[in-house]
């Protein structure tokens, strides 16, 4: 078993830090906020006394936080996690950031002797309390042969995508299409409505279709035909407007960096967008038919 620092104790780092010390392993944890210190010393953690605390003498470093700045800010400060660590140290970021400032991070990480990968994750709170998230994990194949057995014990799946900043790749990729997928689906219900066709029969036929896809047949925009989906709930979250609206954005950044044309990309971005300046944005992401139906 491992000694581990986890930094950031929010929605998803608190749970899967708990995961952590229920396989055994010994956590010193940190966060800016103390509510969540003292939860973390109930659960068995140690708790450090800064960012800093939790990258000495730890075998690993796990950290959980909002965006790539916090990211930046948590291991390339004056006081941050690769100018406390020892050499040898593995660094493994769970935060969905965009790609540029990962491969930042793994690059200075290098230059210090540590390892590191960034592995985002898709699961959301349910997944995080439950230990069944999906890890998506880019580094070095050394890298992520250390960091398979500790993400095991908060997830489900690890998969290795490549080299650095390949995991937040993959993850804004799949929100990406994710997103306009769901946008498509919507159009269809929304359309059939118009035109007299039952919810139920469009999904009856395109279930079993060329339009098959998950947006429909796991997480239907209309109540009904998929009962567990948000959409019998009032869409409430699931995975909220708002979380895929950063992603999206993610993902427009990365396509600008890289070159990439995406135009259905851009579009989802921007229809989000007006959804969640709407006051909708904690509303599930398949709430998004409200839009296109106005209301
Ligand atoms: P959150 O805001 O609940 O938690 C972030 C935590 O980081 C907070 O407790 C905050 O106090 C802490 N933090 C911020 N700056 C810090 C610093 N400098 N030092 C130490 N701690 C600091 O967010 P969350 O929902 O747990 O999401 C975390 C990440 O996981 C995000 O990148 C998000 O996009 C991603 N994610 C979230 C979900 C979800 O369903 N919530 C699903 C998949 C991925």
């Amino acid at each position: 078993m491992a000694t581990i620092g986890f930094i950031g104790l929010g929605k998803m780092g608190g749970p899967m830090m708990l995961n952590l010390v229920k396989a055994g392993h010994t956590v010193k944890a940190f966060d800016v906020v103390p509510a969540a210190l003292d939860e973390a010393k109930q659960a068995g953690a140690t708790v450090a006394a800064e960012a800093a605390d939790a990258a000495r003498r730890v075998d690993a470093v796990v950290t959980m936080l909002p965006a790539g700045q916090h990211v930046r800010e948590v291991y390339l400060g004056e006081r941050g996690v690769i100018a406390a660590a020892a050499p040898g140290t593995l660094l493994i970021d769970s935060s969905t950031i965009d790609v540029d400032t990962a491969r930042a991070v793994s690059a200075a990480a290098g230059k210090s002797g540590l390892h590191m990968v960034d592995a985002p994750v898709s699961g959301g709170v349910g997944g995080a309390a439950a230990g069944t998230l999906t890890f998506m994990v880019g580094g070095e194949p050394a890298a992520f042969a250390r960091a398979e057995p500790i993400l095991q014990a908060m997830g489900k799946a690890v998969i290795h995508t490549g080299g650095p900043g390949t995991g937040q790749a993959a993850k804004i990729c799949n929100n990406m299409l994710l997103g306009i997928s769901m946008i498509g689906v919507c159009e269809a219900f929304a359309l059939a409505r118009r035109l007299g066709l039952e919810e139920q029969r469009l999904f009856d036929v395109s279930s079993k279709s060329s339009g098959q896809c998950w947006s429909l047949t796991s997480y239907c925009p209309v109540p009904g035909p998929v009962p567990s989906s948000p959409a019998n709930r009032d869409h409430q979250p699931g995975f909220t407007a708002s979380m895929m609206l950063k992603d999206l954005r993610l993902a427009q950044q990365a396509a600008q960096s890289a070159g990439a044309a995406t135009p259905l990309g851009a579009a989802a971005e921007s229809l989000y967008g007006i959804f969640c300046n709407s006051g909708k944005g904690e509303l599930d992401f398949s709430g998004i038919i409200r839009l296109l139906e106005g209301n």
